[in-house]
């Protein structure tokens, strides 16, 4: 009975612990000043990034996260007062990234996410980051693609909520055949069964599969400039002060040369060629 009782004093004295600690200001929520007004505790940021990007942004068996977006959402947390450990990564696919800023799910969103005025009527941007532009992958023996227009009447392959599933129905090919997925695993694994005959998203993106080592010898890039895709850090519409802070940090990292290292380890081994730090413009 006697320690029945201890038991049970530990236990209201371990909730009555956390309550504190939730009064403190300690909270699973990004704190709503992004940890930077003076004084304030700065326990964990919460950041949108993509799971399965390899060299992006790519969670491992391990739970390790890696990628260009990876270290720039780390540096950017860094600046704000968050060291490496004080950062929660959660997963943002393509057609949720308005959805996790605007209801506070995540303080910010670097996520090959792509600044344009759609998306700008619903959430900020600072940036941009980085230029990607769109392109296809295609298996490795294949000759009919080439260009966009070769699509209409083919199997295509795009992630739901993604720029280029918009550009191909808008401009071009309208007539393709066009399949959405929630991520691009799904799309992989149709172009090597031949389910779809094409994957298009990013030309960042799709370098980073075709020199992942599963698939080897088994894809390859159209080498096609299909549009212009600036990434941007997503953040809460009008918060100004937290896009003035994430560009300074943006600037400081192409500055003090972490940028171009983190473009060098992360995209280099699949052999791209990244275009120079684009000009930051959001939010001037
Ligand atoms: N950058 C494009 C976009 O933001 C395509 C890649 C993606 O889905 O993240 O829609």
């Amino acid at each position: 009975m006697k320690v029945f009782k201890a038991g049970a004093a530990a236990a209201v004295a371990a909730v009555l612990a956390l309550t504190a600690t939730a009064c403190g200001g300690s909270s699973d929520k990004a704190s709503s000043d992004g940890g930077a007004s003076a004084g304030a505790k700065k326990d964990k940021i919460v950041i949108g990034i993509k799971f399965d990007q390899p060299g992006l942004g790519l969670k491992t068996p391990d739970g390790k996260y890696s990628g260009f977006d990876v270290d720039v959402a780390t540096y950017v947390a860094k600046e704000l007062g968050y060291q490496p450990d004080q950062i929660e990564f959660k997963q943002a696919v393509s057609a949720e990234r308005e959805n996790l800023i605007a209801n506070g799910d995540v303080k910010l969103v670097v996520a090959t996410y792509t600044i344009n005025d759609k998306r700008k009527a619903k959430v900020d941007f600072a940036g941009p980051y980085f230029l990607a532009h769109q392109d296809l992958l295609v298996r490795a023996d294949d000759t009919s693609i080439t260009k966009a227009e070769d699509l209409n009447k083919k199997k295509l392959c795009s992630v739901a909520g993604s720029t280029s599933a918009q550009n191909v129905k808008t401009k071009l090919a309208p007539e393709a055949d066009l399949k959405e997925n929630p991520g691009y695993s799904e799309c992989l694994t149709g172009l090597e069964n031949k389910a779809v005959d094409a994957l298009t998203t990013d030309n960042s993106i799709l370098a980073g599969y075709a020199a992942q080592e599963k698939n080897k010898g088994k894809f390859k890039l159209a080498g096609l400039n299909l549009s212009n895709e600036p990434y941007g850090i997503g953040l809460k519409k009008g918060d100004k002060d937290l896009q003035t802070k994430v560009n300074a940090a943006l600037k400081k990292m192409v500055d003090d040369g972490s940028w171009q290292k983190a473009v060098d380890a992360n995209l280099g081994p699949a052999g791209y060629k990244a275009e120079p730090a684009p000009q930051i413009t959001e939010g001037s």
